[in-house]
Formats: structure tokens, sequence, C-alpha cells
């Protein structure tokens, strides 16, 4: 079981959002993650790329402790409110339980409990990373892949072939947002256009 000390310098490298230094510091080399019920993500490599992935779409992170923790042999709870604000200006409230299984000093286990509703929502690209056409989100001509990137229904059609010229995945008709969602869920402003990948992809 963790000291009361590691515990506390582990609560202060978090709240002072060094999220990635933390994973670093106080977990196990092969130390897995889960959130909900989704697959676990393993090794601790693999946790701080995902955490510097998630950081790297944030504008500011606020990250604050709400005490009591809660320890019991080598099983400890933490409740968590993360607030968030991304690069396309979205403001994300997030609180979360922490149940982590710690080996001696070092966390070896961890799953996160949230409400999966406020996972950040999908992006709503502005226009299409081949012919830079504008793609509002009313549009029913926009395609996405999974990562979201965002072309349009011709350029996917012709040049692509169904196929992310980024990822290799497949492209399918983004959902539109309902008009009176968008006031407080705006759409992105972020153009991306990246014409040479797409060159890449012509026959
Ligand atoms: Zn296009
Ligand atoms: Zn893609």
């Amino acid at each position: 079981m963790p000291s009361p000390e590691v515990l506390e310098r582990f609560i202060a490298r978090v709240e002072s959002n060094h999220h990635a230094e933390a994973i670093e510091e106080f977990y196990t080399a092969d130390a897995s993650m889960q959130e909900n019920d989704a697959a676990p993500r393993v090794g601790r490599d693999a946790l701080v790329a995902n955490e510097r992935k998630v950081l790297a779409r944030m504008k500011s992170v606020k990250s604050t402790c709400v005490r009591p923790v809660f320890v019991s042999g080598d099983r400890v709870v933490v409740r968590w409110i993360f607030e968030f604000e991304t690069l396309d200006g979205r403001a994300i409230h997030m609180e979360e339980l922490a149940y982590q299984r710690w080996e001696g000093d070092r966390v070896a286990e961890e799953k996160f409990f949230y409400d999966p509703k406020v996972r950040p929502m999908l992006q709503l690209r502005p226009n299409c990373e081949c012919c830079d056409r504008d793609l509002p989100p009313e549009s029913t001509e926009a395609m996405i892949c999974s990562f979201e990137c965002t072309f349009c229904r011709p350029c996917v059609e012709s040049k692509l072939k169904g196929r992310c010229p980024n990822c290799g995945g497949e492209l399918v008709s983004r959902p539109r947002r309902p008009a009176e969602k968008l006031a407080k869920n705006p759409a992105s402003t972020q153009r991306v256009f990246k014409p040479q990948g797409c060159a890449g992809t012509t026959e």
C-alpha cells in the first residue's frame, strides 16, 4: 500500500496538471488503466502516450482532488474534478472516481468511473481536408473517419475511394448536430487542409 506521503505527492502532481509525469513517476511499468467498461490500456508507456495525446487537444486543464481520499490496504479511491478547455474552445466538466490498486508505492491497476456523456463530443470541422470546401455543421456532404478527419463526399467518392488517406479507415456520413444544440456545443473553427495526402491516393 502507498505511504500517505507518496499518495499526497501523487495527488499534488495531478493537481498541478502534470498528468503524464504523474503516470511516469507513480505507475508500474505494466500498469493498466480502464475507463468505465472500455478495454483497459496496458503498459506505462501506452498510458503516458495516451495522456499526452488527450492533453494536446486541450488549451487548459484544471484538476482538483475532492477530499477525503479513501485508502484501504492497497486500494485507493480518489474523486477528481477536471475542467478542460479544448483547443477549439469547448468547455468540458468531468467528475470521476479513480479506483486504484497499488503495489507498494506505485499504481498497478486503475479503473475510472464517470458519466460517459461528458466525453468530448465529435468535432465538426469546417472544411474538406482535400479540396478545402466549406462543410458547415448542417452539411449532408461531410464525411468522417473514426478520428474525425473530414472530407466532402465528392472527394471521398472520386479521389479517396471511401478510405481516409491519413489512417486508412472507412469514411462515413457525418451526423448533423441539431441547430438548438450548436449554440452551446459549437462546431470547430479550425480548418485542416492537407491536399498532399489526397494526391497520394489518386490513381
Ligand atoms: Zn473535398
Ligand atoms: Zn482518418
